[in-house]
């Protein structure tokens, strides 16, 4: 027999613990995507649970439906194009009044809607007591508690979900908001205006859509044009009378009156229902806040978190480092030794396991950051982080809330660029989007942790804050120049929300750590892979080249000559491979490229080698580490065994501590990749500002490449 299937959207505010229902009842059983045509995420999940299956989806959070931000767009849409069975409005229970207005919104809408009132445990411990049933009866809606992150009271909500989509009955028209008198009657004769003029099969509720068009909603305008056209401008005609009375009678639009209407609504709920006891527990968060948002000892103590944050990456990510890449080395040796000699066999541990097997072993690291991005998130503190920004952020012109993206992009470049959708002002997002790239993303970490590792050992940790720190600045830094140049003007005022603080709850770091990771494993097997291939092939090629001398015979004339200890003997031998190895990588088509471009790099200590790599950057920065393994590859076939090949090969190279610093400040601030600058075209939609971006980063990149580099020289350093 087929089981039914019933669709329960979860709806409510950023932080009201939607995600965490979500994973509860899911699991892992789910798919991450975005909502079709915007950048919002979207998660759906299916299960099969007491004779049904259960399609679940996380709607993103908000506060109203009235549709401003993109958010409350997709909510709304989906609510009302997609008809979930069910939707449950997850509501903070420790935070009620701003809970309820989306919560009354959506019972004006006229689904089937449950509330869960959840965060029961925090309510509970503040002294707050809501009256459940009250609650139910006033707005004639099944009311649930549950505690999220302790996995409480999710099979009742399941069950009344289920039964609620099943119950037949008409969903009571009574228990809705009641405005007042004169927006009663305006109304209720809109809607006979429009349920005469509309098809039977009018899919949204009248009364609500004649809400909507008093309150001038501009999509709900246009869903009447598209579904009445002949009778829309009558229809709208119609409206505009009655927005006209309305403004003359309370000198005011009608969408404020009906919003503080709602609001006075939901304010006589809350007196019906709550009752707060006099031994009200201190607000916790407010106490922490008086600390982490500290005006003197906040932001220090926000640099503090971040020192720890890449300390920790740098240092707990070592040892699984090391165990991933001796088991890259055993790999490499075990085919060395095992495979007959033949091209395939060269492409296979110089092209692919050199380069792939060089970023692969960065997963820990990565894993370690991005655990790190999802405790600020899942805490709250990512919200006091753009709070403690916000007056910096002012120094550019910019508010906090453009510090989030900004800190995404310590994640990646991409969803960073997407998240400035938020902002409200299109100069705010354009300069945002600018910026943004300098934010050192997780791609460029083990480039960082490579040449850092190599060169600074000790203190490598500290180098790549500074280098993180320097991206900081620099972003500021062109923030400030544009805001006074190409985007004058004041920045759009706002409110910044500060969630109270939670403690993070593992199961969903690891899932929200995981989604983002599996990002970079996607990347090791497509990009990474093709351009460590390509990026071999043309160091490879051609096969056929003239040596400055015959490698063979010299080796043969030291094998055969007695004027040589036998320890004598191998090191000049392997001398002589090695400058071999060096004249064949030099005179390969990757040679050719690096010598043709690498006068632009000389003034910034660069050679041909770090030149290429640099170039197949451009790819996916991850490469970079690729294209340094194959380039300096030190000769696998006998150095297998040692598990820093490439760190040696760097050591023994030309390059210097202080031209590892002027590579690592050129990768932190050059061209984003690929990926990033069709995000950024697609963004700003215009070609001029994604060239701009690219010409702007560059020439930074290396301006400041040659202050670094040629400055050191200057005071000695080497
Ligand atoms: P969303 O933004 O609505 O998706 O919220 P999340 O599911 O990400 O939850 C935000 C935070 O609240 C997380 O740190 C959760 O662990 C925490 N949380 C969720 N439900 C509860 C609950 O019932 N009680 C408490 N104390 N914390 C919760
Ligand atoms: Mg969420």
């Amino acid at each position: 027999m087929h089981k039914k299937s019933i669709t329960i959207a979860l709806a409510g505010n950023p932080n009201s613990g939607k995600t965490t229902i979500f994973n509860n009842i899911t699991g892992t059983r789910q798919k991450v995507g975005n909502w079709p045509g915007v950048t919002v995420e979207k998660k759906e999940g299916s299960v099969s649970k007491y004779g049904y299956d259960l399609k679940i989806i996380d709607l993103p959070g908000t506060y109203s439906l009235t549709p401003f931000s993109i958010e409350e767009i997709v909510a709304r849409n989906f609510v009302l194009e997609e008809s979930p069975d069910v939707v449950i409005d997850i509501i903070d229970a420790s935070n009620l009044e701003r809970s309820l207005y989306l919560a009354t919104q959506l019972r004006e809408l006229d689904c089937k809607v449950l509330f869960a009132l959840n965060m029961a445990d925090v309510a509970f411990s503040r002294g707050i007591k809501i009256n459940a049933d009250k609650l139910s009866e006033l707005l004639d809606v099944p009311v649930v508690f549950t505690t999220g992150n302790k996995n409480k009271g999710i099979t009742n909500l399941l069950k009344t979900a289920i039964k609620l989509a099943e119950s037949t009955s008409n969903i009571s028209p009574k228990r809705k908001v009641k405005y007042s008198k004169d927006i009663e009657t305006s109304i209720s004769k809109l809607q006979n205006f429009i349920k005469e003029r509309v098809e039977q099969n009018f899919p949204y509720n009248i009364r609500w859509t004649a809400i909507k068009l008093l309150e001038n909603d501009k999509i709900v305008r246009k869903r009447i044009r598209q579904k009445s056209e002949n009778k829309s401008r009558e229809i709208l005609r119609e409206v505009e009378t009655h927005r006209k009375h309305l403004l003359s009678r309370f000198d005011e639009e009608p969408e404020i009156v009906m919003t503080d209407e709602r609001y006075g609504f939901i304010a006589g709920i809350i007196k019906e229902i709550i009752k707060t006891s006099t031994k009200r527990r201190i607000d916790t968060s407010r106490n922490i806040d008086l600390v982490l948002t500290n005006r003197f000892i906040g932001f220090p103590i926000f640099i503090l978190f971040i020192w720890i944050m890449f300390q920790t990456t740098f240092t707990a990510g070592s040892y699984p480092m090391e165990w991933l890449s001796s088991g890259v080395n055993w790999l490499s040796t075990i085919l060395a030794t095992s495979l007959p000699d033949s091209f395939l066999k060269d492409l296979l541990l110089n092209g692919i396991i050199a380069g792939v097997g060089s970023v692969i072993i960065f997963l820990p690291n990565i894993l370690i950051l991005f655990f790190f991005i999802a405790i600020f998130e899942d805490t709250g503190y990512m919200a006091r982080a753009a709070f403690l920004m916000d007056k910096i952020m002012h120094l550019i012109g910019l508010h906090g809330k453009s510090f989030i993206p900004m800190l995404m992009g310590f994640g990646c470049s991409v969803p960073a660029i997407m998240a400035t959708r938020t902002l409200e002002s299109n100069k705010d997002r354009i300069l945002t989007i600018l910026i943004t790239p300098f934010m050192s993303c997780s791609a460029k970490l083990p480039i960082y942790i490579l040449l850092a590792g190599t060169f600074f050992s000790a203190r490598a940790g500290t180098v790549i804050f500074s280098i993180y720190i320097t991206g900081i600045v620099f972003s500021i830094i062109t923030g400030r120049l544009f805001r006074s140049t190409l985007f004058k003007g004041a920045d759009a005022p706002f409110v910044m929300e500060l969630p109270p603080y939670r403690a993070p709850m593992i199961k969903s770091l690891i899932i929200h750590m995981w989604d983002r990771s599996k990002m970079f494993l996607k990347k090791m097997g497509g990009i990474i892979l093709v351009g460590s291939i390509i990026v071999w092939m043309l160091t490879a090629f051609p096969r056929n080249i003239n040596y400055s001398m015959n490698y063979n015979e010299e080796i043969n004339k030291i094998n055969t000559s007695s004027s040589f200890t036998g320890k004598q003997k191998k090191a000049a031998i392997t001398k002589l491979k090695l400058n071999e190895k060096a004249e064949k990588a030099e005179k390969s088509f990757m040679g050719r490229i690096g010598k043709t471009i690498a006068p632009v790099f000389a003034p910034i200590g660069i050679d041909w080698r770090g030149s290429v790599a640099l170039l197949t950057g451009f790819v996916a920065k991850e490469i970079v580490v690729s294209s340094l393994g194959i380039l300096y590859a030190a000769d696998e076939t006998e150095e297998t065994d040692e598990p820093d090949a490439l760190k040696n090969a760097l050591l023994s190279s030309e390059m210097t501590p202080l031209s590892a610093l002027s590579l690592m400040v050129f990768v932190l601030l050059y061209l984003p990749c690929v990926a990033t600058i069709a995000t950024i075209r697609r963004e700003t939609g215009s070609l001029k500002w994604t060239l701009f971006s690219i010409v702007y980063s560059t020439s930074i990149a290396w301006a400041a490449a040659f202050c670094v580099y040629q400055g050191g020289k200057v005071v000695g350093l080497s």
